[in-house]
Parts: C-alpha cells; sequence; structure tokens
C-alpha cells in the first residue's frame, strides 16, 4: 500500500456564521490522482485553499489535516509550499504584466534554487509547454485562457512539488483546450505525481483520477475508485447529465 500523503479528518469550515463543509474526511496517497467532484458552491474550492494553508478573513476551520505525517491544519501556506504542496488556484491568476518566464520564476524562487537550477528547471517546462517557451517574453496576460492553465501549472510544478492541488483546471475554457489541459494532467498522473483535483466537470475529472470523492453542499456523500464512482446511476444523473 503506498504512502498516504494528505488525510483529513473530519474537516469542518465556517465562512463567519455560514458552514462551507461538514466533517469531510478523505485521503490522498502517494502517486494517486484523487478528484473531488461537485457542483457550484458544494466547497470543492474550500477544501483545497483549507488544505494548502491559505488564510481567509472571518473562516473558522476544525478538524485534523495531516500532509506527509506532519498536523498542518494551523501551519501557514508558505509552510506548506515548503513542504512540497503547490496549489493551482481556481481562475489561474498569473501576474498578466510579467512576462511568462518572469512567472514561471516565481515559482521556482520559492524553492530558493541557484540560476543554473532555475534555468534547467525553466528549460524542463518548456520541453513539456512547448507554447510557453515561445511566447516566454511576452506578458501573461496577452495568452490565452488554456495557455495561462499551462502557465500556471508549470509555475507550480517549478517548485518541484511532492503533492500538486488543481482547482478546477477546465473553468472558462473551450473543451478542445479543457481536453489539452487534461492531457497534461494525465502525463503528470503517468510520470507518478500525486494529485488532488477539484472540478465541477465531472466527466473529465473521473476518466483521469483513480479515486474520487463527490461533494455535495459541504458533504462528501460517496466515495471509491473513480470508474465505479462514474458506474453509480446516482452519479451519473446528478452529475454526468445521463
Ligand atoms: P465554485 O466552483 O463556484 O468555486 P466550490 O465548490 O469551489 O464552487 P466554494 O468556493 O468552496 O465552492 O464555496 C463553498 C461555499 O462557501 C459557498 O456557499 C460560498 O459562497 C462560500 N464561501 C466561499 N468562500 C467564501 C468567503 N471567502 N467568504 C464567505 N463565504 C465563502
Amino acid at each position: 500500500m503506498p504512502d498516504t500523503i494528505l488525510s483529513v479528518r473530519d474537516l469542518d469550515v465556517w465562512y463567519g456564521a455560514a458552514r462551507a463543509l461538514y466533517a469531510a474526511s478523505f485521503e490522498v496517497r502517494e502517486g494517486e490522482v484523487v478528484a473531488i467532484i461537485g457542483n457550484n458552491g458544494a466547497g470543492k474550492s474550500t477544501i483545497l485553499k483549507t488544505v494548502s494553508g491559505v488564510q481567509e478573513l472571518g473562516k473558522t476551520v476544525h478538524g485534523e489535516i495531516e500532509f506527509l505525517g506532519t498536523r498542518v491544519e494551523h501551519k501557514p501556506a508558505h509552510t506548506l509550499a515548503r513542504m512540497g504542496l503547490a496549489h493551482v488556484p481556481e481562475g489561474r491568476r498569473v501576474f498578466p504584466q510579467s512576462s511568462v518566464e518572469e512567472n514561471l520564476l516565481l515559482g521556482g524562487y520559492r524553492r530558493r534554487r541557484n540560476r543554473s537550477a532555475l534555468q534547467t528547471d525553466l528549460a524542463d517546462i518548456y520541453l513539456r509547454f512547448p507554447v510557453l517557451g515561445r511566447r516566454r517574453k511576452q506578458a501573461a496576460g496577452l495568452l490565452s485562457g488554456g495557455e495561462q492553465q499551462m502557465l500556471a501549472i508549470g509555475r507550480a510544478l517549478m517548485a518541484e512539488p511532492t503533492f500538486l492541488l488543481l482547482d478546477e483546471p477546465s473553468l472558462g475554457l473551450a473543451p478542445l483546450v479543457v481536453a489539452d489541459v487534461f492531457t497534461i494532467i494525465r502525463q503528470l498522473a503517468a510520470e507518478g505525481t500525486t494529485i488532488l483535483l477539484v472540478e465541477q466537470l465531472a466527466r473529465m475529472a473521473l476518466e483521469v483520477a483513480d479515486r474520487a470523492y463527490v461533494l455535495d453542499t459541504g458533504s462528501i456523500t460517496t466515495t471509491g475508485p473513480a470508474a465505479i464512482v462514474a458506474a453509480d446511476p446516482r452519479v451519473q444523473a446528478a452529475y454526468l447529465g445521463a
């Protein structure tokens, strides 16, 4: 059995008096792609932001989050980043006025690597995403949505993460571009990258994932191997348009 990378137990999150998560428990093991699927507002981003230590005003967190064997529910995002967690937030959030290369370097500086190591890492990213290499001197804001999503993933990979969190990578992208983004996710998975993916586009997420959790208004209602979850008639009716 592979090692557990992330174990979340009974996670409750409130924003002020509004509850966003109800005793959510799930885990991610080394080398797995785990998908959390759910509708708009189900709490998917809340899970990722809470796991990666993003502080938000008015937010209260109860429960246990264990990352690489250490309890981290009260640790800040920069500590988790240093431990090897990289979070690609919803909506991509690249720096639009900075060049593609500057955006990538920001991901690498987190690990305080020296210049030649950073150049090697940049070359690796350009091999994986040739379009970023071709456009490396351009302002990131001029890239298409799909290219910005590649850049956001590339920036996260520059930190050489142990664990990659992807928040709704399909958001706002045309179907063909979504397919390209999922090809990248599939490649990362084939290389053994451990990934926690949250997605509203359940069909794509279940195709790429090893295991899945269904999140319904803040509660995990179903879990299992992704193929089994995808075959569940309730999941098909609610999330797969059957
Ligand atoms: P989406 O795909 O629309 O982002 P989601 O599944 O990621 O949906 P969340 O963004 O996690 O859902 O939101 C879960 C609930 O928490 C929603 O009711 C949302 O309005 C609420 N919420 C999220 N962030 C905040 C915040 N900073 N302050 C107050 N309420 C919030």
